[in-house]
């Protein structure tokens, strides 16, 4: 139990504005980059994380096979404006980087206003903000504005210029491992492709960071491994690159969109009831925030690429809003007004708390079955008075009768309705008295 009492230290000495400032500086410093599924971007992002954890950058070159898919070619870009044929930059990518369609090939012509809107996105219902639009996987070009500043292009031509690369080079992910007791691993993997958008990529990115760098140097009976990658094609490159090692994954969570200040969300993994669902769902409802649990649906995140068919991990979706649930969802207004140091810290808190739960979640079995054993000989009831030990007394009660090698501490724990921590407390007394004996001493389902 001294992982739970590691955690629950960090958590004692919990201040949520020292580490929601911590992340809120991460997102801060982050923000600039244009991120892509590929390129310099993405590097430069996986590098700045590395300044928490030694994180290590991974390269798959293009044109791998990856199950159904294969690797992009490699994305840069330096710069893209429109302009006036007078030389005025009328969309600058350097203002904003939400200007380009990530992936867009190179161009330098001059272009008729009607053929030039065929390429520009606008978001008419926000007419003040610039969608975000990526074309990774058919070779185009375009720039996303306002609805206002499109309006005011009037000119019968413009210029156009695209200043990117588009070759064969690599595909970028970052992977790191808090080692455990076991090799029985739990997967908090993250999407960072996202250029400048706040909520949805750059607050999963780095609470992970941070989660990854709290659990650092405590003595886990789970490994940790995070991985941070493109959507949907880096979860599918890491999936069909590890398939043989993917029998260790217990347990899983995608993070994302977990800065605004809107209610939990969690969305269960495939398999609905699997240990990862039941403990997520436990510390939010037990956290006296505001949540919501649904179903797993194959829509979203790459959730979608862990739970598929033929991989079928217990990986669910930690958020707040979800993805497509707020007006600024891939928007330039999903900035750095959105997200907030308080909302930040508060996801970082809870996403411990499924970790000290996860840990601590075993199995037991009762070695004196016939009967209940006799506490007050072994110093385990009414020794001492008081509200506390009365709970503690009672909770060993539930634990000593479903520890029947089927139930773990956190189906107790509902089914008493003590809170799990009670419960594992009651346990950890138990196993010491040589009561009870751990099920399969590294996980509870191996
Ligand atoms: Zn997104």
């Amino acid at each position: 139990m001294a992982v739970q009492n590691s955690i629950a230290t960090i958590l004692k000495g919990w201040d949520h504005r020292r580490e929601g400032d911590t992340i809120i500086h991460l997102v801060s410093e982050l923000y600039p980059i244009c991120r892509s599924i590929t390129g310099d971007g993405f590097r430069e992002s996986v590098r700045r994380l590395a300044s928490q954890v030694p994180i290590e950058t991974h390269e798959v070159p293009s044109g791998t096979t990856v199950f159904d898919w294969t690797v992009p070619k490699e994305w840069n870009i330096r710069d893209a404006y429109i302009s006036t044929v007078s030389g005025q930059r009328v969309v600058d990518f350097k203002q904003h980087n939400l200007h380009v369609v990530n992936y867009s090939v190179p161009v330098k012509r001059r272009i008729g206003l009607s053929e030039l809107r065929e390429h520009l996105f606008t978001r008419p219902d926000a007419p003040d903000w610039i969608p975000y639009r990526t074309s990774y996987y058919k070779e185009d070009w375009g720039f996303c504005l306002s609805q206002r500043r499109l309006e005011a292009m009037t000119d019968p031509e413009y210029e156009v210029f695209i200043d990117s690369t588009l070759e064969p080079g690599q595909l970028t992910y970052g992977e790191y491992c808090v080692p455990g007791e076991t090799d029985s691993e739990v997967l908090i993997s993250v999407h960072s492709c996202h250029p400048s958008l706040c909520n949805d990529n750059l607050s999963g990115m780095t609470v992970a960071v941070r989660l990854a760098a709290l659990l650092t140097g405590l003595n886990l009976r789970y490994s940790y491994r995070f991985l941070w990658i493109p959507g949907t094609i880096g979860a599918i490159t890491w999936l069909a690159l590890h398939e043989q090692h993917l029998g260790r994954i217990k347990h899983g969570l995608v993070l994302s969109c977990i800065g605004d200040s809107g209610r939990f969300t969690y969305k269960r993994s495939r398999h609905d009831t699997a240990e990862i669902d039941c403990v997520v769902e436990y510390v939010l409802r037990s956290s006296g925030q505001p949540v919501e649990a649904r179903d797993f649906s194959p829509i979203g995140y790459d959730e979608r690429q862990y739970c598929s068919p033929g991989i079928a991990l217990p990986v669910g979706c930690f958020m707040r809003t979800p993805n497509g649930e707020y007006p600024e969802y891939h928007t330039s207004a999903d900035d750095l007004t959105l997200v907030t140091s308080e909302a930040l810290g508060e996801s970082l808190k809870q996403l411990l708390r499924v970790v000290g739960t996860l840990e601590g979640n075993r199995r037991y079995r009762n070695l004196y079955p016939k009967g209940e054993p006799q506490l007050g000989r072994r110093g385990l009831y009414r020794l001492m008075g008081g509200t506390d030990n009365d709970d503690l007394e009672r909770a060993a009660l539930w634990v000593l009768n479903f520890s029947d090698g089927r139930h773990s501490l956190l189906d107790i724990a509902e089914r008493s309705r003590f809170p799990f921590d009670v419960v594992a407390h009651a346990a950890e007394r138990l196993v010491t008295h040589s009561l009870l004996s751990p099920v399969n001493a590294g996980v509870t389902d191996a």
